[in-house]
């Protein structure tokens, strides 16, 4: 059941239809914290809200780097032992981007401009953000403005902003002053939860300051993590009128100001390098002189290089990653357009938060707002990784990895919880637990398997053994040491092994026993850890010998991991024939929906959370979700029967939820709701259906949006590297095309209402799949046309 979507016009009121562009064609201002988002560009390192080049009109002028952060103590009124210690809220950094202009002394300010034209375009091939605007002046000058801002894949640490004036009516005197400012808006929170903590104290703050020529560089530490961050701009002006500049620095501030005689119709074109280096080990000299690098590596390789490059790298992702789909008329009100331009907006934003993570984690939110403080979570790992891996391999490796880096925090935070092996932290950005409200947080332990999951998914779709045996083995052991530890062989249930006071997926159900998410994830973490271990003993003795030596391996670890897997309670009722989220979940009291209005979701804004827990009421998928994941591990049958007693339940008041219970009501063969959801957790962030999109986008359904067509329309799946279709198009949908890296190989399918089409690429080795049920062998360069 839907119950809390914003009642929202469709996003073509605002954003027209285009399948490759996100455009505004007025200036919105009650529409800009959300434009502010929509509009965003990133390449996984750094990311700019959707603000204007001016600066101003702006919600949150915003410029984020991943895993920059200020950390701050957490002051709990009762504390209690083994309690996260020091929050982290990733910082709104020094603005490099800013460029005012003024017309014979006039600001342009477009909340005030008499602006005569006006369109914004956010263009996902060429990754580039543009707007046009006509301004005619008080005095009657006519200026048009073209700006075109792009932050690159291609070059980590480097934003490029081409910003263009051209006077059509008369000759003027104009100045362009191109900023640095080091003090940024870092607001804090309106009491809703989800959003950042905030700052009311300076957090940046300034080291040296540095200008010569056309350049500019600021360095700055955060007082209390200190990180450091040089911002460093450049600037190539072209233009045949006359023009003259000066540039000055001081500690928080920096400008380049070009004087310009504009001449009638004559173009001046700016182009201005930003660049960004951050360290916790380097000192301000070392970042001055990496910013320093990185812009004479710009104006060397110039803006038409560069923009040539960000659309090949483009064109490379697009040409793995693009999902195509054709409609047959309209989906319930959505056209068929809109849904493919939501689709690819969704991909851009995966990429935008993911391409150069290198060694970071994607945030909720990627890194398009401060909601949830930059923290990354289990969203990553179950929502964003599925498309990684089928996709862009390299940076699903990139992802591992960081988790990997983590791995000796999550030692140190199992030995504060009282815990043998390692936990991974439920959110953070430096590896230590930063969620202060355990319940909610620490409890999920199912984040270490949810971890494990995707390496498993990850090894077995790109055979990279290599990874298994040097780290993923490693984190197995010590994932899989954890989950013995926790739980317990329990009388009380024949002797099964349970795991009591934990936290599922659902935040609306806290500190429960057995809950089947838990269970089965952990069981499946034990068993992969067992079998990666046993292999790894018989078959590469280094390797093994330097897991040992790592992790203080005994054998009789292994005999007990498969013990406890082998064991594990899964909560079952034998009346209703349904499994059950946790041991106590039909003890709850019902909720009472008939009276709940809408405007009451997401209850966790309207009730204390005890309200919440004692009542039988869902906030995300948490059984389906764990139908969806091992869906391998439940008969058709009983996916019908969880699938139809918890929907009713679930609110989705997560943006985690409507993706999960769209694949499997396509799969229980209920393609009207499937649609529903699916358009639901498409269209998230562009109808802003949460109500928050303000905040940041929603990175997790938008990867959601992915799986919803390939797992949940297309009917793909992947149990043990068995990879296996059923298609089921519901009658909306003509024709859907996407491709899938399995094996290292690139296989193209091409649903149609009455056939697929495999394509396995020229130079693969061939591939074995199950097309509703029955092997097909698929050759390298062939098309095999199936009904
Ligand atoms: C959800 C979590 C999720 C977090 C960040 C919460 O509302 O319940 O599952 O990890 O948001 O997206």
């Amino acid at each position: 059941m839907i119950r809390h979507q914003n009642e929202t016009p469709p996003p073509e009121d605002i954003y027209p239809i285009d399948e490759w562009n996100i455009v505004e064609t007025q200036f919105n201002p009650e529409l800009m914290g959300q434009t502010e988002t929509i509009f965003a560009t990133a390449n996984g390192y750094m990311g700019w809200r959707g603000n204007f080049p001016e600066g101003k009109p702006s919600v949150q002028n915003g410029t984020f780097i991943n895993r920059f952060y200020e950390s701050w103590p957490i002051t709990y009124g009762e504390a209690a032992f083994g309690f996260a210690k020091t929050g982290q809220t990733m910082v709104n950094v020094t603005d490099g981007r800013t460029i005012k202009l003024y017309v014979d002394d006039e600001p342009f300010d477009l909340a005030r401009a008499n602006v005569a034209k006006f369109e914004r375009r956010l263009d996902m091939r060429n990754g580039t953000l543009e707007r046009d605007i006509l301004w005619e002046t008080p005095g009657g000058l006519l200026v048009e403005i073209s700006s075109k801002s792009m932050i690159s894949f291609v070059h980590r640490h480097l934003g490029v902003i081409y910003y263009s004036v051209k006077v059509i009516n008369s000759d003027a005197p104009l100045a362009i002053a191109s900023i640095v400012r080091g003090t940024q808006e870092n607001p804090v929170s309106e009491g809703d939860p989800r959003q950042s903590r905030g700052f009311i104290k300076k957090v940046l703050l300034p080291e040296q300051d540095y200008c010569n020529e056309k350049r500019v560089i600021l360095n700055h530490i955060t007082d209390a993590s200190k990180m450091r961050l040089a911002c460093g701009i450049d600037h190539e002006i072209e233009t045949d009128c006359p023009v003259q500049y000066r540039s000055r620095s001081e500690p928080d501030y920096g400008e380049v100001v070009f004087d310009v005689h504009a001449k009638l119709g004559r173009p001046i074109n700016l182009i201005k390098y930003v660049t960004y280096h951050t360290s916790r080990t380097a000192d301000a000299l070392e970042l001055k002189v990496r910013s320093e690098r990185s812009l004479d590596k710009a104006a060397g390789t110039g803006l038409y290089t560069l923009l040539a490059e960000q659309r090949n790298y483009l064109d490379d992702f697009w040409a793995r990653s693009d999902v195509s789909v054709e409609g047959n008329g309209e989906f319930r009100i959505r056209r068929p357009r809109e849904v493919q331009q939501a689709l690819r907006w969704n991909l851009f934003q995966i990429i935008q938060s993911s391409a150069r993570v290198d060694g970071s984690g994607v945030g909720a939110k990627g890194l398009t707002g401060q909601g949830y403080e930059g923290h990354y979570f289990w969203d990553s790992d179950i929502y964003v990784m599925p498309f990684l891996i089928y996709t862009n391999p390299q940076i699903a490796k990139n992802l591992l990895l960081f988790r990997y880096s983590m791995l000796d925090k999550a030692r140190e935070r199992a030995e504060q919880v009282n815990q043998r092996g390692a936990l991974f932290p439920w959110r953070t950005i430096n590896g230590e637990e930063a969620s202060a409200y355990y319940a909610a947080g620490t409890a999920q332990y199912h984040i270490n398997a949810d971890i494990m999951y995707s390496m498993k998914k990850y090894v077995a779709a790109t055979d990279d053994q290599e990874f298994l045996r040097t780290k993923g083995a490693e984190m197995l052991v010590e994932t899989a040491r954890l989950w013995f530890d926790l739980g317990f062989y329990s009388e009380q249930k024949n002797g099964h092994f349970c795991i009591n006071g934990v936290t599922g997926p659902d935040e609306y159900n806290t500190v429960v026993n057995n809950n089947l998410y838990t269970n089965m994830m952990a069981r499946e973490n034990l068993q992969f850890a067992a079998r990666t271990v046993a292999d790894l003993k018989n078959e590469d003795s280094e390797n093994y010998a330097n897991l040992v030596r790592r992790t203080k391996l005994q054998e009789s670890e292994i005999t007990n991991w498969q013990e406890a897997a082998d064991q594990m309670y899964l909560p079952f009722d034998e009346e209703r024939g349904i499994h059950l989220q946790d041991d106590g979940f039909l003890q709850r009291k019902p909720f009472d929906f008939e009276n709940t209005p809408k405007d009451k979701y997401p209850l966790l804004l309207y009730h204390h959370p005890l309200v919440i827990y004692r009542s039988m009421v869902i906030k995300q998928a948490d059984v389906v979700l764990a139908m969806f994941l091992l869906g391998n591990r439940f008969s058709v049958e009983q996916k019908r029967k969880n699938f139809y007693f918890y929907e009713p339940l679930t609110t989705g008041d997560s943006s985690l939820s409507a993706c999960i219970q769209s694949i499997l009501a396509a799969e229980v063969g209920d393609p009207e709701l499937a649609i529903r959801y699916g358009l639901s957790a498409l269209l998230m962030d562009l109808a802003d259906i949460g109500g928050n999109v303000k905040d940041g986008c929603h990175i997790a359904s938008m990867g959601g949006s992915w799986m919803a067509a390939v797992f949940g329309f297309a009917g793909f799946s992947d149990y043990d590297g068995i990879y296996a279709f059923n298609p089921r198009l519901p009658k909306e949908v003509k024709h859907l095309s996407f491709h899938l890296m399995l094996h290292r190989q690139r296989l193209h399918i091409d649903l149609h209402t009455d056939c697929t089409i495999y394509t396995l690429e020229r130079d693969g080795t061939g591939l074995k799949i199950f097309h509703k049920g029955s092997e097909v062998e698929l050759e390298p360069g062939t098309a095999l046309k199936l009904e």
